[in-house]
């Protein structure tokens, strides 16, 4: 059911794009346009594993091999006790120190070398954080939204420039007809050119503004509703501890822009959203024996 979940976000969302574009452009673009959005959020997934020059775990040395497998059995374990099987999962290793981890997609979860220092019980929490993304299909729609404001942009741009070059086409016409003409009617036509510009320039920062608010509310919640799956999963107590130990966004200076634009809520708010969850579910299951 779980699986399916994502499926489900990724065909509605799609199927709302399909709709917008057929109320504006004729069934076959409207077909085009979604089944390219679709392709390129599925390919992205792909590319960004090959820009990380991430490596598959049966392609890993011994040591990594073996510290990777162990989590994921851990997390498989887990699953299986909420009844969530996450054997379909692909596992990758990022050559980085750092300690990161990433969801590609809907099955393929990346995690650097770095983290594979922690002990299988932590790195087996970030897999269960990361593969509440990939159920979710996270990655997949946020990938929708950077091709939307995309479309949105170049749109603009095309339609900025082809009002310019119509405005110019009209004044050179008519300067041919002998309606127009000198370095007055030049200088209106040039002042309203740029005008026209200026509007669609402005149209395109506004777009960008409102994508830029849209995907930092959206990354967050994803961020919240990814760790509420790991400690659904018994990994609460990990993730606390990676968190506390291991980031470093708390000695961001808190400007308004980053409080706006942010992809990731602070550490201390993801713990304390844990830590909520946990005690919901505690309380849950007290009322349950009671
Ligand atoms: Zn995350």
């Amino acid at each position: 059911m779980k699986k399916i979940f994502g499926l489900v976000r990724v065909g509605v969302i799609l199927a709302v794009h399909f709709f917008v574009f057929y109320s504006i452009l004729e069934v076959k673009w409207a077909v085009g346009i979604t089944m390219a959005i679709a392709g390129i959020a599925y390919l992205g997934g792909h590319i960004n594993i090959a820009k990380d020059r991430a490596i598959p775990l049966q392609n890993l040395d011994a040591f990594y091999k073996s510290k990777l497998e162990g989590a994921f059995q851990i997390l498989c374990e887990q699953g299986n006790k909420v009844g969530v099987d996450l054997r379909h999962l692909r596992l990758y290793m990022v050559p980085d120190e750092q300690i990161n981890s990433y969801s590609y997609g809907r099955n393929h979860i990346g995690v650097t070398k770095g983290l594979l220092a922690l002990d299988d019980g932590n790195i087996a929490g970030i897999l269960a954080h990361e593969s509440g993304h990939c159920l979710h299909a996270d990655a997949f729609i946020k990938r929708i939204l950077f091709c939307d404001i995309t479309i949105i942009i170049l749109s603009l741009s095309v339609i900025g420039f082809i009002s310019t070059g119509f405005f110019w086409l009209v004044f050179v016409l008519l300067c041919f007809g002998g309606l127009c003409g000198g370095c007055f009617s030049f200088f209106i036509t040039r002042s309203l050119g740029k005008m026209i510009r200026c509007v669609f320039t402005g149209l395109q920062h506004i777009f960008v503004f409102i994508y830029q608010i849209t995907i930092g509310i959206i990354s967050r919640n994803m961020e919240y509703s990814a760790d509420r799956f790991a400690a659904k999963m018994d990994f609460g107590n990990e993730l606390i501890f990676f968190l506390s130990r291991f980031s470093l966004e708390e000695n961001v200076p808190r400007t308004f822009r980053n409080i706006m634009y942010a992809s990731q809520p602070t550490a201390s708010k993801r713990i304390k959203n844990i830590e909520e969850y946990c005690h919901t579910i505690l309380s849950q299951e007290v009322k349950c024996h009671e």
